[in-house]
C-alpha cells in the first residue's frame, strides 16, 4: 500500500522475481496442443507417441509448415499427409488458438484482444496498423511484477509467465484475425476472428501482408519471461514459418540488466529500454528496478548490447508526465547521458496514458514539443508518439484489468438508461 512514510509501490517478495513458473496445463482430453513449439519439440512429440525416428522428423517438418506457415489448425486438411496418418493425429494432438473473450476494434484502426489462457488468466494483444507497416503488440506475463509507478499492468497483482504457445498464440491469432494465412487455407474454423477485412485495406509487404512488424511491449517484462519468450520469438522468426525478420521485432524491457547481453546474443531483435528518467530519485520512483540497476550500469549495458549500431539503434522509451521528467534541464540530461556513453540512440516520446488511481498527470503538449525539440537539437532523433486507440483503451500500460470492467459497466449503464427511455 502506499503510504506518506513509504511513498513507493512495494516490490513484492525481492526486487528480483521471478514470476510463478506454470506446466502447461493439461488438456481433458489428453490430446497435446502444438501451438508454439519448434520444429525438434514437435519431433520429439511425435516420437513419444510412438514415430520412427525418421518418419518423426520428417513429419515434424511438414507439421510446422502447416502450422507456421499455412497457419492451419486442422489436420485432415495437412493434405501432404497420407490419410491414416492425419486420424493418427488428431487423436493425439491439436493446434490450438488462444481463447478470444472480447475482440475491439477503434475508430483509428487499432484493435485490441482481450485473451484467456486454459487457466482462466486473461491478458491482451494490440494490433496496430500505421502508414507504411502494422505491428502486433505482444504481452509477454499475465500482470508485471515490476510495478512501475506510472503503468497499469504494474498494479495487477497476479503474474504469471506466458508459455510459448501463449506467445506464439497471440500472433497466430493476430494473422486469422487478418486474414493473412496464404490463400486457399482459409477454411479453418479459426479463420477471421474479428469482423473481415475491408477490400481496400493496405497492403504493406510484398506478400500483401499488414501485419508486419512485432513489439513485446504488451502486458510483462519479457526479460523475467527469457526463455519462453526467445523460444517464442524464434519461432516467430523461423523463415519456415511465419517469417518475420529480427529486423521488425523488438524487444522492450524496463532495465533488466544482467539478461541484456543474453537477449541480444540468443534472440538478436532490436532493443527498446524503458528509460524514463535521467536521474536517480525520479527513476526510482517511476521504475524501482532502477535500485537494483542504475541509469549508467544500464546505459553501459546498452552500449554493449550485440548487434546495435546506427543502422540498427537502440530505442529509449520515455512517458512525459507532468512536473515529473519533463523539464528541459531532463532533456538536456537525456542528451548528454547518451552522448557520454555513445549510444547508437532514438527516443521514443510517450505522452503519459491515465488511468484510474494514477497520480500522474500527462505533460502539456507544449512541453513535450519543447523537450522534443531540445533532444532533436542535441542530434539524436526524438519524435512523439501518437496515443492510438484511446477509445477502446488500447495504449500502453493500459491493457486488461479495471479498463475491461469500466467499459463492460459502462456498457451496462447505458444499456439500462435505453431501457429506461424505451420503457
Ligand atoms: N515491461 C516492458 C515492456 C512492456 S511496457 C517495459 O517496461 O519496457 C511497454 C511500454 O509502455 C513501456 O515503455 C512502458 O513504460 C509504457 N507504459 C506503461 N504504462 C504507460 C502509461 N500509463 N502511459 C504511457 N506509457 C506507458
Ligand atoms: Fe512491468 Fe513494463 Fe509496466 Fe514496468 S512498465 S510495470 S516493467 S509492464
Amino acid at each position: 500500500m502506499q503510504t506518506a512514510a513509504n511513498p513507493l509501490m512495494p516490490i513484492p517478495g525481492a526486487i528480483d522475481p521471478v514470476p510463478v513458473p506454470r506446466a502447461v496445463t493439461p488438456r481433458e482430453d489428453g490430446r497435446v496442443d502444438l501451438l508454439g513449439l519448434a520444429r525438434d519439440q514437435i519431433r520429439a512429440v511425435l516420437e513419444s507417441a510412438g514415430l520412427e525416428p525418421k518418419q518423426a522428423k520428417l513429419r515434424a517438418k511438414q507439421l510446422f509448415h502447416w502450422l507456421y506457415h499455412r497457419g492451419e489448425t486442422d489436420f485432415e486438411k495437412m493434405t501432404d499427409l497420407a490419410k491414416p496418418l492425419r486420424g493418427w493425429m488428431a487423436e493425439r494432438f491439436i493446434v490450438g488458438r488462444p481463447q478470444v473473450v472480447e475482440a475491439q476494434v477503434s475508430s483509428d484502426g487499432t484493435r485490441k484482444w482481450l485473451l484467456r489462457s486454459d487457466d482462466g488468466q486473461d491478458y491482451e494483444m494490440v494490433f496496430i496498423p500505421d502508414a507504411d507497416r502494422g505491428t502486433l503488440c505482444v504481452s509477454s506475463q499475465v500482470g508485471c511484477t515490476l510495478n512501475c509507478r506510472f503503468c497499469h499492468t504494474g498494479t495487477m497483482r497476479l503474474v504469471r509467465n506466458l508459455t510459448p504457445g501463449e506467445i506464439v498464440g497471440q500472433v497466430m491469432l493476430a494473422r486469422d484475425a487478418l486474414g493473412e494465412w496464404p490463400k486457399g487455407n482459409m477454411g479453418g474454423s479459426m479463420a477471421s476472428t474479428i469482423e473481415d477485412e475491408d477490400d481496400d485495406a493496405p497492403q504493406y509487404t510484398a506478400d500483401g501482408r499488414m501485419l508486419t512488424n512485432i513489439v513485446m511491449m504488451g502486458m510483462g517484462e519479457p526479460l523475467y519471461n527469457f526463455d519462453h519468450v526467445r523460444d517464442a520469438l524464434k519461432v516467430v522468426m523461423d523463415g519456415d514459418g511465419l517469417a518475420l525478420s529480427k529486423r521488425r521485432v523488438t524487444l522492450s524491457t524496463s532495465g533488466v540488466v544482467p539478461m541484456m547481453a543474453r537477449a541480444g546474443e540468443e534472440i538478436g531483435v532490436n532493443l527498446a529500454v524503458s528509460l524514463h528518467a535521467v536521474t536517480k530519485d525520479v527513476r526510482d520512483e517511476l521504475v524501482p528496478l532502477n535500485r537494483k540497476y542504475g541509469i549508467e550500469e544500464l546505459l553501459q549495458a546498452c552500449a554493449d548490447y550485440p548487434g546495435a549500431n546506427n543502422a540498427r539503434r537502440i530505442t529509449f522509451e520515455y512517458v512525459m508526465i507532468k512536473n515529473k521528467n519533463d523539464s528541459d534541464a531532463d532533456a538536456h540530461e537525456l542528451v548528454r547521458l547518451l552522448r557520454q556513453f555513445r549510444l547508437p540512440a532514438k527516443v521514443n516520446l510517450i505522452p503519459f496514458n491515465p488511468w484510474p488511481g494514477t497520480d500522474y498527470e500527462c505533460s502539456t503538449p507544449e512541453r513535450i514539443r519543447r523537450f522534443s525539440d531540445i533532444v532533436f537539437e542535441g542530434g539524436i532523433s526524438a519524435p512523439v508518439r501518437t496515443p492510438r486507440g484511446r477509445d477502446i483503451m488500447a495504449a500502453c500500460g493500459q491493457l486488461k484489468s479495471a479498463s475491461e470492467k469500466k467499459s463492460r459497466a459502462e456498457l451496462d449503464r447505458l444499456a439500462a438508461e435505453k431501457q429506461a427511455a424505451l420503457g
